[in-house]
């Protein structure tokens, strides 16, 4: 069981007021807070071994390389991927997508197919479409339902012998549906197409396993599991990583270089070239520490309570409407009100020391097919309570009647 007063202990961000109101952090889906325990490695780092790893001779080059390498070793574990070289740190998601998309845009030709699905985020189109425009391939989008669920027919109808890639996000982060991963990667791969997920959304609630999930390519950002922003990962099969050409060149990524010919380094350097976020993969690795004494399990049961309950207390004020009703979701409540904008709904909550987020949440295709611009959505993670919500609640209820 999970004791969310003590958690609550870990995080000081908690304890500040906004405008005069204790804050209410609902905007877990955009990035979360950081644990003490996080903050501690990050000042540890800088105040007693800061330096560039893999060069120097002297100690604390060396004590940074080791800590940065033990967090890889940590973030392989925690994923259970085979070998520690098939982590690539990145600067986080995006970072990562695009590595992968310049990568195959050198093995990919006219008439190969691409895969996306409806409830992708920005990062997760937008490089693709580049893609396409680079490699004359065509992108081919899995639709989906009233629920915001995929619609597995239509993807089966997509795959044929042209499918080269599917590319799929593994939680919606603008309506929390889970997508059946599982079922994405084995019929991909029954059709000769590697998968890349983006599990941007999935690892702050879930522990994937991507062996078990026999996927080529996985993706996340630390700040959404209570690590510091501008570092993620990319986890990729070793057969892949060492067919895609590397994404940047520079120090670090070479094995020797000449004017006449440089050659690369192994995997994971290949695609790490330059200085990396040194701090920031040592505190992405004590962050997945931080959640795993937690506990993953402890974790869903916990936040899947807060949906529950958070959903039924919106589902009683009139005129709401829950966009995202997946049987499968996690800890995402997208809404709308009436025809009041969401922005409006968002500055008076503010103002009251609650943050949600109102907008498209980098998912325009979403709303589009909903027909609205935008919504405001609350987002939880393991340190929320139900107290929250119930203050929530009652702050919306001012703000409807202020606005109506
Ligand atoms: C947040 C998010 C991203 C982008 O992550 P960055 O850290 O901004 O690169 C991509 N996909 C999903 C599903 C996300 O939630």
């Amino acid at each position: 069981m999970l004791d969310v007063q003590k958690i609550r202990k870990d995080f000081p961000i908690l304890n500040r007021t906004v405008n005069g109101k204790p804050l209410i952090y609902f905007d877990n889906a955009a990035t979360s807070q950081t644990p003490q325990q996080v903050i501690d490695v990050i000042v540890d780092y800088y105040s007693n071994y800061n330096a560039n790893i893999h060069r120097g001779v002297h100690s604390l080059s060396q004590e940074a390389t080791d800590a940065y390498e033990q967090a890889r070793n940590k973030i392989q574990k925690h994923f259970n991927a085979k070998q520690s070289h098939e982590i690539i740190y990145t600067a986080g998601t995006t970072h990562s997508i695009n590595l992968v998309a310049n990568g195959f845009s050198s093995l990919l030709k006219k008439g190969d197919e691409i895969i996306v699905s409806a409830l992708e985020h920005h990062s997760n189109i937008v490089p693709w479409q580049m893609f396409c425009e680079r490699t004359g391939a065509t992108l081919k989008v899995i639709p989906m339902n009233e629920n915001g669920e995929l619609i597995l027919s239509d993807y089966d109808a997509l795959l044929n012998e042209n499918t080269k890639l599917v590319f799929v996000n593994h939680i919606s982060n603008a309506l929390g549906t889970i997508n059946p991963i599982e079922y994405i990667i084995e019929k991909a791969h029954a059709a000769g197409a590697a998968v890349l997920v983006d599990g941007a959304q999935s690892c702050p609630h879930l522990k994937p396993d991507v062996q078990a999930l026999d996927v080529d390519f996985y993706v996340c950002s630390a700040h959404k599991i209570c690590g510091p922003t501008g570092v993620g990962m990319l986890y990729g099969k070793e057969e892949w990583l060492n067919k895609l050409p590397p994404y940047q060149g520079g120090g670090e990524m070479i094995a020797e270089v000449s004017f006449e010919k440089t050659t690369y380094a192994g995997l994971p350097h290949k695609f790490e070239a330059g200085t990396p976020n040194i701090c920031g993969g040592i505190a992405f690795g004590a962050a997945l520490d931080y959640m795993n004494a937690i506990g993953f399990e402890n974790i869903a049961e916990y936040e899947n309570e807060l949906l529950a309950y958070g959903t039924a207390e919106l589902q009683k004020i009139e005129g709401l409407k829950i966009y995202g009703t997946a049987k499968e979701k996690t800890s995402v409540i997208s809404f709308n009100v009436g025809t009041i904008h969401p922005y409006d709904i968002g500055t008076i909550l503010d103002k009251m020391g609650i943050a949600v987020r109102t907008g498209h949440h980098c998912a325009q295709p979403i709303m589009d097919f909903y027909k609205i611009p935008g919504t405001i959505r609350a987002s939880f993670m393991f340190y929320n309570t139900k107290e929250e919500i119930d203050a929530f609640i009652v702050a919306l209820k001012k703000a409807i009647m202020m606005l109506s």
